[in-house]
């Protein structure tokens, strides 16, 4: 096999040498008889596997490299033929009613939703691309100017050019929270309660190149000294960046560039990653019907907060039907964005491979939406909860939580880790649990002070609750021994007796 891959690697070398203005023809195909071995390093020499089964993968590949699999002895089946002129028909498939956005449709919606819903959204640019464009992002919060130290989340599309829907599913994810928040208490709780970042295109200039010249497009836009075009955004981000299911190539699909953040595309999202704390992320590509979480750098890398992700995973899950995968279990690929935020900033991180093509008609925009929007707010609820239990969370977050969102936290993550056997694991757990139930004992506390019992009465009937049930009772048996004007003797007497 080793042979074969020579070929191809001689070939693709061969290609980018001296025909970058005629670019070759790329197919899909589906080739099968492979050995894990052979499919990640397909990965490494800069193919874009799109989907891999056990013994197969479906590949981007130039036509002419089909012929190179079939005389090894892999039957190949070519799904897409001509995958620019796929693109030029999936674009005949839009009219008036569906159609994927565009750079500029989508830049014009961030406006207007900026100028319909000023009190819970901001329109910010946070950087240029390669070619000197905006990197639009769209806060979604009450009080959307300020920092509250809410809870927050990250959701991305369109690191890859070609993977039109996702950009679909972030822009659904902000219409379904703008125009429901005044009618649905659901989604008025999450905009009041979290800050969401929507970046619906990382990569705009790879965007417009695959929607206007009809080309299928992965990578940026940047012009690589040896001629060839494009760094893979998806391999650019610096932490474990290198060679693993990533190309050292210009002209390789998934080329990493000449060194971590290499690419302004990629430090727009680091920047705004470091700045604002996410608790949580999602990252649209396509295709496969996966959710992917880290590690990807490399197989079996433990993963310290594996418990929430897999059960965030799975219960996302539910709501797409899709299959829940360590990220690194489908192949390794070094200098990805769940490695870079999970690993560096301890963001809970996680990339949905949309769909079973590319790029479907136009009339399935509509049914991918309806199907990845209720995982989208799940995970900005989640932000919330399981967020605070990661190295994420800061303590500023905590000491401003409110009752309801303290309970609920302490809620999910004790029943989560009731019985946790890794002892390092149950004690961070632990440590960010004692921290918020003494943020909700202040709480409680404040209430009864003034003589209402509403709050105590709703933690003493929560059983998830017993260490917060038992910082108020030590802060009130101190303090009203301290002043005994301090409490009404009868709540000092019934919570003493509890
Ligand atoms: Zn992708």
């Amino acid at each position: 096999m080793r042979r074969l891959f020579t070929t191809i690697f001689c070939c693709i070398s061969l290609l980018s040498f001296g025909t970058v203005s005629a670019e070759p023809v790329k197919c899909l195909a589906k080739v099968g008889k492979l050995t894990n071995k052979q499919i990640v390093s397909l990965a490494s020499l800069g193919f874009d596997i799109a989907k891999r089964g056990v013994d197969f993968a479906e590949i981007v590949i130039d036509q002419d490299q089909v012929m190179a699999f079939v005389n090894k002895g892999h039957p190949v089946k070519v799904i897409i033929e001509d995958l620019d002129a796929y693109i030029k028909k999936v674009k005949a498939t839009q009219n008036k009613n569906s159609s994927y956005y565009t750079y500029a449709t989508m830049e014009k919606q961030f406006k207007a939703w900026a100028a319909e819903y000023p009190e819970i959204c901001v329109v910010e640019s946070i950087g240029k691309s390669f070619e000197d464009r905006d990197v639009w992002a769209l806060k979604i919060s009450d009080n959307p100017t300020k920092n509250e130290e809410e809870p927050a989340a990250l959701i991305m599309g369109a690191h890859h050019s070609r993977e039109w829907p996702s950009v679909e599913v972030p822009m659904a994810t902000a219409k379904q929270m703008l125009t429901e928040y005044a009618s649905n208490p659901e989604i008025k709780n999450l905009v009041d309660n979290r800050e969401t970042w929507i970046v619906p295109m990382v990569n705009p200039d790879g965007v417009i190149y695959s929607m206007e010249k009809s080309k299928y497009w992965r990578k940026n836009r940047r012009k690589n000294a040896d001629g060839s075009y494009g760094v893979d955004p998806n391999r650019n981000y610096g932490y474990q960046w290198g060679n693993a299911g990533a190309s050292n190539s210009g002209s390789a699909d998934t080329y990493h560039g000449t060194g971590p953040f290499s690419e302004s595309e990629t430090t727009n999202i680091k920047k705004l990653a470091e700045r604002e704390k996410f608790q949580a992320s999602i990252s649209f590509h396509t295709y496969s019907e996966l959710i992917l979480y880290p590690f990807s750098y490399a197989y079996n890398i433990p993963n310290p907060d594996s418990k929430v992700f897999v059960k965030m995973a799975g219960d996302m899950s539910r709501f797409n039907k899709y299959t829940p995968k360590i990220s690194a279990d489908l192949y390794p690929a070094m200098g990805d964005t769940d490695d870079f935020l999970y690993g560096e900033l301890k963001v809970l991180s996680f990339t949905f491979e949309l769909c079973s093509t590319f790029i479907p008609a136009a009339s399935e925009i509509a049914k991918f939406n309806e199907l990845n929007v209720p995982a989208v707010l799940y995970l900005i609820d989640k932000a919330g909860t399981y967020g605070l239990v990661t190295p994420a969370a800061h303590d500023e977050l905590i000491n401003n939580l409110s009752l309801d969102a303290g309970l609920k936290a302490i809620i999910d993550n004790v029943d989560l880790f009731a019985g946790e056997g890794n002892v390092a694991m149950r004690n961070e757990v632990l440590k960010q649990i004692e921290k918020i139930s003494q943020r909700t004992a202040v709480l409680v506390c404040a209430d009864l002070r003034n003589g209402d019992s509403a709050s105590w009465l709703r933690i003493k009937n929560t059983p998830q609750a017993r260490l917060a049930i038992s910082f108020v009772r030590n802060r009130v048996l101190f303090e009203s021994a301290h002043d005994s004007s301090a409490y009404r003797e009868d709540l000092v007497a019934e919570i003493k007796n509890s």
